[in-house]
C-alpha cells in the first residue's frame, strides 16, 4: 500500500475535519458550515463511508488530502508530509510520491539553491557578497535565506545538475529547463544556464522549499550601464505560481501571527533588509499588484496589512483588484509613508528610526486615499468637488462595514460642504467588485441553470440508486446533459457500466482515475448529491423521480433545438434560401411534435 492510501485507511476524514470546524451528524452523512466560502446554512457533506467531502455552495471537494491542501495552502506532497505522522506511516525515499515529478523538481531546486549559495560564499562570488555586506546584509541573513551568485557561464549549473543526484537517475535536460534552471535553445539541441552572473534569491514557498528565483544584476554590470533587465525571475511552471506566492512569508508567517501584522514591500532587496532590521514579518508581492491569491495568503496569519511601496506605485494601490477585494472581505488595510520618498531598503539603512515612526503612524487605506484624491485641489470649485465626490464614492461603495462606510460619507460631505444625503443617494448602487466578491463567496448552486442541476440531480440519482443505471441508459440522451463534463462523465459511466453490468463506487472511481481528467471528483460530488439529496427515497419513487427529471431535461434540450432552428430560419429567409426553409420547416415541425408527446415510460 502507498503512504497516501495507509493515511486514509488510518484517519478518519469526519474526526480531522472536526479539528477544523463543527460537524453535525445528517442522516448517514456529516454536515458543516463550509470553511471556505461565507454561508448561513450548511452545504459542506462529509461522507464517513466514503471517506469524501463536498461542498454544495462553492464546489469544492475531495479526501482527505483535498481538504487538507485547500485548508494549509499546501501541495499534494506537502500534505502527505502533514498527515503521515498523525496517521503513524513513516514516509521512505522510496514511495511513489517521493519520486514523483514534482519532488524531483523540488530536488533540483534544492540542488540549485546550494550551488549557488556556495559559490557565493567563494572566491567567484567575492564582488557580489561584498555587495551584499555593504548594503547591510549580514552573513547570518546571507546564510538563513541562502542567497546565492549564479557566474558568468553558459554550463555552470547545468554541468554540475548532470552530474546529480549521486545515486539514482540522474537529472535530464528537460528536467532542468522544466525547473526554469536552463533554457533550451530555439531550434538547436544545445542548453544553457538560465541565470548568468547574477545575485540569487530563491523564492521559496510557504512550507519553506525554493521553488524559484529573483535574480539580481551583478551590481557592476549594472554600474558598467550594461543593458540586461535588472531583475530576472523563474518563468512560471509545476512547481511555481508568481501570484500564488508571497516572497519571505515561510519565513515572516510566524512573526506575522504573533505582530497581527504583515508589511507588504515591493522588491526582494527590501524584504532582506526589513528581516536585517529586525522587522520580521515582511514579505514581498514580487510586483506591484497584489493579488486576491496572496491576499487570502496573508489572511491565514492576520487581517492587518500595513503596503510600503514607493510613492509612485502606492497612489494606485487603490485601484487594485486585489486591494480592493481585501477590503471589501473587512481586512484593514493601511499604507506605510516614508518620508522623502526614498523606498523601504534605503529608509532602512539610512534613517532607521523614522522608518519605526512610519510604520508605527501608517495611515488607514481609506484615509490615505482621500488625501490624494484632494491633493492641492481647490474645493470651492464645483468641478473639483464633482470630482472628489465621485472618486470617493466609488471607494466608500467598496467598504462592507456600514458604520466604516457611514463615517466616510459624514467626513466627504463636511470637506465638500455638500449635503450627506445628496452623497447617500449618489453612492454607486450595483457595484460590480462587490457582486463579484459575493459571486465568489455563494457561488450557489441556485446560480446555475435548471439543466445543469437537473443533469446533476439524474446522474446523482443512479449513482445513489445503481439498480435504476440500465433503465436511465435506456432512456437519456448524451445531448439532454447541460454542461460538458457531465457529458463526458455520463459517457464513462455508460463504457464502464456496459463493462462491468454495475456501478459500484469503488470500481467505477478506480476507472475514472485511470481515465484521468477531474472525473473522479464529478463521482464524489454526485454521490454526496445523491445521498443528501436521496438519502430517504423510497426504491418505488425512485423510478417516478427519474422519469420527472427525464422529461423536463428533453424539454429543455428540445426547446434549444428549436430556438437553433428558428435562428437558422431567420437566416435563410434574410437570404431567400427556399429549399433550406423547406428543410428547416420540416425539422421545426418534428421537433415541435417531439415535444408536444413528451413522454418517457
Ligand atoms: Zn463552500
Amino acid at each position: 500500500m502507498n503512504p497516501s492510501d495507509e493515511i486514509k485507511t488510518k484517519l478518519d476524514i469526519v474526526d480531522f475535519i472536526r479539528e477544523y470546524i463543527p460537524v453535525k451528524a445528517v442522516g448517514a452523512n456529516f454536515q458543516a458550515l463550509c470553511p471556505f466560502h461565507g454561508e448561513k446554512t450548511p452545504s459542506f457533506v462529509i461522507s464517513p463511508e466514503k471517506q469524501i467531502w463536498h461542498c454544495f455552495g462553492c464546489g469544492k471537494g475531495g479526501d482527505i488530502f483535498s481538504f487538507v491542501m485547500e485548508m494549509e495552502g499546501l501541495g499534494f506532497v506537502e500534505a502527505v508530509r502533514l498527515l503521515a505522522p498523525k496517521a503513524g506511516v513513516t514516509l521512505r525515499n522510496i514511495s511513489p510520491e517521493t519520486t514523483s515529478r514534482r519532488n524531483r523538481l523540488l530536488d533540483i531546486m534544492a540542488l540549485s539553491v546550494k550551488y549557488y549559495h556556495h559559490l557565493l560564499t567563494n572566491p567567484v562570488g567575492e564582488k557580489p557578497l561584498n555587495y551584499l555586506i555593504r548594503r547591510g546584509i549580514s552573513l547570518e541573513i546571507i546564510e538563513e535565506w541562502q542567497i546565492g551568485y549564479s557566474p558568468d557561464a553558459w554550463d555552470s549549473l547545468s554541468s554540475f545538475l548532470a552530474t546529480r543526484p549521486v545515486e539514482g537517475k540522474k537529472y535530464s535536460a528537460d528536467e532542468m529547463v522544466e525547473a526554469g534552471l536552463v533554457i533550451k535553445k530555439d531550434g538547436a539541441n544545445r542548453y544553457y544556464d538560465r541565470f548568468r552572473d547574477r545575485l540569487m534569491f530563491p523564492v521559496y514557498d510557504v512550507t519553506g522549499n525554493p521553488i524559484a528565483y529573483s535574480a539580481r544584476i551583478n551590481p557592476d554590470k549594472e554600474a558598467a550601464g550594461e543593458k540586461v533587465g535588472k531583475y530576472i525571475n523563474s518563468p512560471q511552471n509545476a512547481i511555481y505560481d508568481k501570484s500564488k506566492v508571497l516572497f519571505g512569508l515561510d519565513k515572516a508567517k510566524n512573526y506575522i501571527k504573533a505582530k497581527d501584522l504583515a508589511i507588504v514591500v515591493e522588491g526582494q532587496m527590501d524584504v532582506v533588509t526589513c528581516h536585517q532590521f529586525g522587522f520580521k514579518n515582511a514579505v514581498a508581492s514580487s510586483g506591484t499588484a497584489l493579488t486576491t491569491e496572496q491576499i487570502s495568503l496573508l489572511k491565514r496569519y492576520t487581517n492587518n496589512i500595513a503596503l510600503c511601496f514607493d510613492a509612485d506605485t502606492a497612489g494606485q494601490l487603490a485601484a487594485d483588484r486585489g486591494i480592493k477585494e481585501a477590503m471589501a472581505q473587512g481586512m484593514n488595510i493601511k499604507v506605510i509613508i516614508i518620508p522623502n520618498g526614498k523606498d523601504p531598503d534605503d529608509a532602512l539603512r539610512q534613517d532607521l528610526a523614522s522608518f519605526v515612526i512610519a510604520v508605527r503612524d501608517a495611515k488607514p487605506m481609506m484615509d490615505y486615499h482621500f488625501d490624494k484624491v484632494k491633493g492641492d485641489l481647490d474645493l470651492h470649485l464645483v468641478e473639483n468637488k464633482k470630482e472628489v465626490a465621485s472618486k470617493m464614492l466609488n471607494m466608500i461603495s467598496k467598504l462592507t462595514n456600514r458604520v466604516e462606510a457611514d463615517h466616510w460619507l459624514k467626513i466627504l460631505a463636511q470637506t465638500l460642504e455638500i449635503d450627506e444625503n445628496v452623497l447617500r443617494e449618489s453612492l454607486p448602487s450595483e457595484n460590480r467588485d462587490r457582486d463579484l466578491v459575493k459571486q465568489i463567496q455563494n457561488k450557489s448552486a441556485a446560480s446555475r441553470p435548471r439543466e445543469e442541476q437537473l443533469s446533476e440531480l439524474l446522474l446523482a440519482i443512479i449513482n445513489r440508486f445503481p439498480d435504476f443505471t440500465s433503465y436511465v441508459i435506456s432512456k437519456l440522451e448524451l445531448d439532454w446533459l447541460e454542461n460538458e463534463s457531465l457529458r463526458s462523465f455520463y459517457k464513462n459511466l455508460i463504457i464502464y457500466y456496459n463493462k462491468t453490468s454495475t456501478l459500484d463506487y469503488l470500481g467505477f472511481r478506480e476507472y475514472l482515475v485511470t481515465e484521468g481528467g477531474g472525473l473522479a471528483n464529478i463521482l464524489d460530488r454526485l454521490v454526496l448529491l445523491g445521498e443528501k439529496d436521496f438519502y430517504s427515497y423510497e426504491m418505488e419513487n425512485v423510478q417516478a423521480e427519474i422519469i420527472k427529471i427525464l422529461v423536463e431535461l428533453k424539454k429543455y434540450y428540445l426547446q434549444k433545438q428549436i430556438f437553433a432552428a428558428q435562428k437558422k430560419m431567420a437566416e435563410a429567409e434574410k437570404n431567400g434560401e427556399t429549399d433550406k426553409i423547406k428543410e428547416i420547416l420540416e425539422e421545426l415541425k418534428s421537433l415541435t411534435d417531439n415535444q408536444r408527446n413528451n413522454q418517457i415510460s
